[in-house]
């Protein structure tokens, strides 16, 4: 146990903090279980107090005590029970980069050993078989058997200029799988030299980062760098946020790499895509790892508006204010509670623009509302912007 998980910067910006409380007022776990304690305000307090009680200048200074067994258990349940939304960092006025600390204490409890069981399995889980879920990870692409027209090869070429990386949610998760397949239908539509990695794909490594176990996260790297590199591929696109993210900030910039949406609208504006009329009312709910994460807010509107006859309203909060879905940093395998409940406050949202259906860009918001939408029975369709966009595809 140790202050070495924070970054020089981090240590200092945890002085920074005015104790102002805005974070608060918009943290979607906050708002659903009414515990204050879950705010970033509380937990930024909780932090520096943990930072300053293994200093011995600290100690003489404040009569810090060392953190005991129960205290440290107490105040793991806040650092876990966190959607990782960056809500709180989008608003804070001293501008302190609040994710980035939440994932650097998460590192720390799970050094100092006070972490939610889960942690194990997740750790174990891609340990094992390179993947969140604990499945084979052979059996990755098996989701295009499942295709109406399937082709011979499953996607999976020897070389490409383009690597689809589908990311572990949608390559196992039924619920999530119209994705990949509807983005793998739009590629082929567009004539787009395309391949999977198939059983090469490990997951991006972000669940590590999420769950405290940076140490594992550069093998996962490494080993999806290399898998690109020997299909000859210059692009990767990701339909998942969190995949995008992670390659974004946490890679080697080797290759291009673009979102599903920023790439479907460039195939849109060089008319590779035709599309027809489709009469639908419908919002769009900003993923957070990218609207407030890579700040794209735009493509998926762009999208969404060249569909002829879609009309489109927007949330009340949308772009860098949008309400977290309740499906992020793991949430919902520590306390699916609370995730749900986060997902109730999203659904009532929506309802009250009077969409028809909701479209987001990720397949775990996809799968966090949709399950609350099927469980209560709401009257709202969720889906996906691939699916969208295959449904207006004049073929
Ligand atoms: S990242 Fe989101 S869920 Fe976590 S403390 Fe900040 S606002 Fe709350
Ligand atoms: S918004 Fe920033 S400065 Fe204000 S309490 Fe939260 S972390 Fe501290």
């Amino acid at each position: 146990m140790g202050n070495k998980d924070y970054h020089f910067r981090q240590l200092l910006e945890m002085e920074a903090c005015t104790n102002c409380q805005v974070c608060a007022e918009v943290c979607p776990a906050v708002a659903a279980s009414g515990d204050g304690e879950l705010s970033a305000v509380f937990r930024m307090k909780g932090v520096k107090d943990l930072v300053r009680s293994r200093s011995a200048f600290f100690q003489r200074l404040f009569r810090r005590e060392t953190w005991e067994e129960e205290r440290g258990k107490h105040f793991s349940g806040t650092s876990f029970r966190c959607t990782l939304c960056g809500n709180c960092q989008e608003v804070c006025p001293v501008g302190i980069r609040l994710k980035d600390l939440w994932l650097s204490l998460r590192q720390d409890m799970v050094h100092s050993g006070f972490y939610p069981k889960k942690i194990e399995m997740i750790r174990d889980n891609l340990a094992r078989s390179r993947n969140v879920f604990d499945e084979e990870n052979e059996e990755r692409a098996e989701w295009v058997e499942d295709m109406r027209d399937a082709p011979d090869d499953g996607f999976i070429k020897e070389r490409a200029e383009v690597v689809y990386f589908t990311g572990c949610v949608a390559a196992y998760f039924p619920l999530a799988q119209k994705i990949p397949m509807a983005l793998a239908e739009l590629l082929e539509a567009g004539g787009v030299d395309f391949t999977l990695l198939g059983e090469e794909e490990w997951c991006c490594g972000f669940p590590l980062l999420g769950a405290g176990l940076k140490e594992m996260f550069r093998e996962f790297a490494d080993h999806n760098l290399e898998a690109v590199r020997e299909k000859g591929a210059s692009r990767v696109i990701f339909a998942c946020p969190s995949c995008y993210q992670m390659w974004r900030e946490y890679y080697p910039a080797r290759f291009r790499i673009s979102h599903a949406t920023q790439y479907l609208l460039e195939l849109l504006g060089e008319g590779r895509i035709p599309l027809k009329e489709t009469p639908l009312k419908v919002t769009y709910h900003d993923p957070c790892d990218l609207g407030r994460g890579a700040r794209e807010f735009d493509a998926p509107r762009e999208i969404i508006r060249n569909i002829p006859g879609v009309t489109f309203v927007e949330l009340p909060r949308n772009r860098e204010n949008c309400r977290c879905c309740g499906g992020g940093g793991n949430l919902e395998m520590i306390d699916a509670k609370l995730s749900a409940e986060i997902a109730r406050a999203k659904i009532e949202e929506i309802q009250s623009t009077g969409a028809q259906a909701v479209v987001t860009s990720c397949q775990q918001c996809v799968r966090t509302m949709t399950t609350f939408v099927r469980r209560n029975k709401i009257p709202l369709e969720v889906m996906d912007i691939t699916q969208l966009v295959l449904r207006a595809l004049d073929r």
